[in-house]
């Protein structure tokens, strides 16, 4: 059994327009990455099926499924929020990118792989259940944790979020749902200034303030994830990978290197080892500067394939 790598050409045709940040370099960065590395061979790649509807009804309502599609245009770009826009491919990469958090969690389920990372856009965390914000449309993770709830009898599921910004879709999904424990990290005050106040006691949440660095990611993983993760027993573990909080990426100002992606990885699979029989399904979520996000990828997925 090997890493599973999960990903769709559809997904580097979603396009908010030149300028934008969450562009399809990012994707490319990741696969350069992956061939300087030399670790290319070593992971087990799957081509991202499209999710079905029924299986984003798992997280969101009909009517806001279809009026995600409905909005799709046939030419240029139409904006669902200020950040967030559809091209006429983006209705497809939004299937595709919940539907490899989903083919991924039915492979590591069904032990046909060790664990998983989807290197797939749109990203999801920023997804309510009824508002595409923040680059999202679909909550990619919040589908697939629903699916391993729902469809495969896991009965509890914990939820890591390491992008700089707060998952306030999935916290939204989420709170207080009893199968459910979220434990995350973000910049705070910062985008989307959530997380911090109402926070449900199913939540793990770290804010940390600008310029924080990888002793600040230690130190919340030990005193706030780890006894939440330990007291819950996670049946299985999804991460919402997101790489800007690195410190070349100039989209926050936190300040995480490589190596703390990696130290995190190796701390969650410690947790999924002990609890969740080593099921983790990781998703991409943020990261925009291309070469730390190539290299944070690699960091990553290097934690995840040792065996
Ligand atoms: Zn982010």
């Amino acid at each position: 059994m090997a890493t599973a790598f999960i990903a769709h050409a559809d997904c580097a045709r979603h396009d908010m327009g030149r300028t934008h940040p969450e562009s399809p370099a990012r994707l490319t960065a990741i696969e350069d990455h992956l061939i300087a590395s030399g670790i290319a061979g070593l992971v087990e790649r799957h081509e991202a099926p499209a999710a079905q509807v029924s299986e984003l009804q798992g997280v969101h309502p009909l009517r806001y499924i279809e009026a995600v599609r409905d909005a799709s245009p046939r030419e240029g770009i139409v904006h669902l929020d200020p950040d967030t826009a559809m091209c006429p491919h983006t209705w497809d990469a939004a299937l595709r990118a919940a539907g490899a958090a989903v083919l991924a969690t039915d492979l590591v389920i069904g032990g046909c792989a060790e664990n998983a990372f989807c290197a797939v856009r749109p990203p999801g965390h920023h997804a309510t259940r009824t508002r595409a914000m923040g680059f999202c449309l679909f909550n990619n993770v919040a589908v697939a944790a629903t699916h391993a709830l729902e469809r495969h009898g896991i009965e509890r599921v914990g939820i890591i979020d390491f992008d700089v910004h707060h998952g306030n879709g999935t916290e939204d999904i989420f709170s207080d749902d009893a199968r459910v424990v979220m434990a995350s990290i973000f910049q705070h005050p910062f985008y989307p200034y959530s997380g911090t106040e109402d926070v449900a006691p199913n939540m793990a949440n770290v804010p940390l303030p600008a310029g924080s660095d990888g002793r600040a990611l230690r130190a919340a993983v030990e005193r706030v994830w780890m006894p939440a993760l330990d007291e819950f027993e996670p049946q299985m573990i999804f991460v919402s990978a997101g790489f800007d909080a690195h410190v070349e990426d100039d989209m926050a100002m936190l300040r995480f290197t490589e190596a703390d992606y990696a130290w995190v990885t190796q701390r969650i699979k410690e947790v999924a080892d002990k609890y969740a029989k080593g099921r983790i399904v990781s998703v991409l979520e943020g990261g925009y500067a291309l070469s730390a996000l190539g290299r944070s990828v690699v960091a990553h997925l290097k934690v995840l394939g040792e065996t």
